[in-house]
């Protein structure tokens, strides 16, 4: 019997072989998982079906993913998909892939805006969305806008939009230079790594101006700063994530900016990552008095 093919792995097989070419086991279960057609969360399928045996296209394809991976491309860009605070959201290489500790800025922003209130949120370098769908998604009532000045980004983000019937609504916006109105609550998660950041190797397939803001990483961060005021009602709020060395900056550069009541919070690693400030003035606030979960740095 001629046998020149070399023989199909089995699932267990081939895990086997992408934890020896080093990727991360949860990195070869999720590709393994996305080419052999199941859903990231079905991982005990992989102990369930160990023995079954891939055909010639899915061990191809899953050989390929494992080489990308290893190329650190990520994990969301090779399926595709991204689950952020609970929804499921399409991503590629037009925009970030959303990060868990960025739902430490959307858990704050939820803090500050009332159940069943039309709050006017804006959310500024939505990207894929994830901050601007994620608030709209626990807040029905706000009328949320998301900004981007990449129109490829804001593509991304009008289709997962559409796709999870929020009605975020978009525009094209270098920050705040094409928004009018005014907001209850600004957000963003804007670019804040150092340019010259050694860390930037590993991040090289994301889009670079979702990253990097100049020589010290902040300054998109005291542009908005800068811009944000204007928007804001007294009482309002700006809550901005940045790098985890970054809080005492970002504080300085919001009381320079006039804000009251900043603050800063931790991420789930224990980082301090989102600094905010309310706008002061006449309205019946309290600028003194931090909401109570938050911490003061
Ligand atoms: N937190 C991301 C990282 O350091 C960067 C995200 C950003 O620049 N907004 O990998």
């Amino acid at each position: 019997m001629p046998d020149a093919a070399p023989s199909l792995p089995t699932v267990a097989q081939a895990l086997r072989q992408a934890l020896a070419q080093g990727l991360a086991r949860i990195d070869a279960q999720v590709l393994l998982l996305h080419v052999m057609g199941r859903a990231t969360h079905e991982r005990a399928w992989l102990l369930t079906h160990d023995d079954q045996v891939l055909t010639q296209a899915q061990a191809q394809r899953y050989a390929d993913l494992c080489t990308q991976r290893l190329d650190a491309v990520p994990v969301a860009y090779l399926t595709g998909r991204k689950e952020f605070f609970g929804l499921p959201l399409r991503v590629d290489a037009r925009v970030l892939d959303p990060r868990p500790d960025t739902e430490t800025l959307v858990e704050w922003a939820l803090e500050l805006l009332p159940e069943n209130s039309p709050a006017r949120v804006l959310d500024l370098g939505t990207g894929s969305g994830a901050i601007a769908l994620a608030v709209q998604s626990q807040r029905p009532q706000a009328q949320v806008l998301a900004a981007d000045a990449s129109a490829a980004a804001l593509t991304v983000a009008q289709a997962n939009a559409q796709a999870l019937q929020l009605p975020v609504q978009f525009v094209q916006s270098d920050w705040l230079a094409q928004v009018s109105g005014h907001f209850d609550l600004i957000l963003s998660n804007p670019p804040y790594i150092r340019e010259d950041d050694p860390h930037m190797h590993a991040l090289r397939h994301e889009p670079r101006q979702a990253l990097t803001s100049g020589a010290d990483g902040l300054d998109d961060i005291r542009t908005i700063a800068q811009q944000a005021p204007a928007h804001l009602p007294p009482g309002a709020w700006l809550l901005l994530e940045h790098g985890w060395d970054q809080a005492e900056a970002v504080q300085t550069i919001l009381r320079h900016a006039g804000f009251a009541a900043v603050g800063s919070r931790q991420d789930l690693a224990g980082q301090w990552r989102c600094t905010g400030g309310q706008w002061p003035g006449p309205a019946p606030t309290n600028p003194t008095a931090p909401t109570p979960k938050q911490t003061m740095k």
